[in-house]
């Protein structure tokens, strides 16, 4: 008896219990914290005014004309949010895609509104065309020999690197290319450039897995393919080391920020990209992700604000430091309610 007394002391000199006796302890050694400034908001944008389109599979989002997006703007930037993250819903679509590169689309419509009234917000434009191809792919298709479709690589670039010219010129202070074309890193910097928009950064969609949690985002942006899926060009969510091949391509072809995606299912990457690469690294917590806690709360089967906080928390303490999310709002209120 006495034996183990004294082994019993001497295994829990260290109490970790200690730090979590109260509130104020557990507040004080707390290791990671959410910002307002560091969330960024998604938001789907459609061209004319007083135009808003709620998303069925995306609660609580709508898709919104520009004048509408510009007082979602105002809200979010008297929260704290960091940034907005736009995405274009056009009229009509075509087999190349171009109208994401229409100056006078809702992007760039969106943009004008937003950055003529100067709020303290980052905005950051999605570069991509699956929104704008008639048959929902990253960009214009080519016959391979063996006869199958594919997205054309080389193409594809030079439509991204135009929608994303538009979008600066149309006061963008980030472009996102999302599409997963090789080269669109390099293709974009460089038409920023020759330009004239050294400025505008880029934040790389650097690690995106071809992911089954996309799934009420494209119901959001009307962009599901019409044929196919996007495996040829997206990546196996298999694979972890490619993932950081993907990030090393984008970095050396003039990335600014390197983004993964989705989130939750590469926690590992951020980690790893967190030790090997100096830039700033953004996750997106996409629509599949929200719409998982979203479904279980209404079903009363967990807690919205304690799941979407805790899952955000986890996605920073795996090396995020930008969290795209569309829990953006909410969370810069229940921060602040938090804080108060
Ligand atoms: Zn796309």
């Amino acid at each position: 008896m006495e034996l183990l007394e004294t082994k019993t002391r001497v295994e829990l000199t260290w109490r970790p219990r200690r730090l979590r006796a109260g509130a104020a302890i557990r507040d004080l050694v707390r290791e990671t914290r959410l910002t307002p400034a560091q969330l960024v908001a998604p938001l789907f944008v459609v061209s004319g005014r007083g135009r808003r389109q709620p998303i069925p599979s995306l609660a609580g989002h709508d898709r919104l004309s520009s004048d509408l997006a510009l007082e979602k703007a105002r809200t979010l930037a008297s929260l704290g949010v960091g940034g907005l993250l736009l995405f274009g819903i056009p009229e009509h679509k075509d087999p190349i895609g171009e109208g994401a590169a229409d100056p006078s689309g809702p992007v760039p419509e969106t943009l004008r509104a937003l950055a003529g009234e100067g709020l303290p917000l980052v905005l950051i434009a999605d570069v991509c065309t699956c929104e704008y191809t008639d048959h929902g792919h990253c960009g214009p298709l080519e016959v391979l020999p063996d006869g199958r479709q594919d997205v054309d690589n080389d193409r594809a670039l030079e439509v991204l690197a135009a929608a994303a010219v538009a979008y600066a010129e149309a006061g963008a202070d980030v472009v996102a290319p999302s599409a997963m074309m090789d080269g669109q890193v390099a293709a974009i910097r460089s038409a920023l450039d020759a330009s004239g928009h050294q400025r505008t950064a880029i934040m790389a969609y650097a690690s995106k897995h071809a992911s089954f949690l996309y799934g009420p985002f494209r119901d959001a942006a009307g962009s599901a393919p019409a044929f196919g899926d996007r495996r040829s060009y997206q990546m196996d969510p298999a694979n972890g080391r490619e993932a950081l091949r993907e990030m090393e391509l984008d970095a050396a072809e003039g990335a600014d920020l390197l983004m993964v995606k989705p989130a939750i299912t590469s926690l590992d990457l951020l980690a790893r990209a967190r030790e090997r690469f100096d830039l700033p690294l953004a996750a997106y917590q996409v629509s599949g992700e929200y719409a998982m806690i979203q479904a279980a709360a209404e079903r009363g089967w967990m807690d919205r604000q304690g799941a979407a906080l805790e899952t955000l928390t986890a996605i920073a303490r795996a090396g995020a430091g930008v969290l795209i999310t569309y829990f953006a709002e909410e969370a810069a209120r229940w921060l602040a309610e938090e804080g108060a």
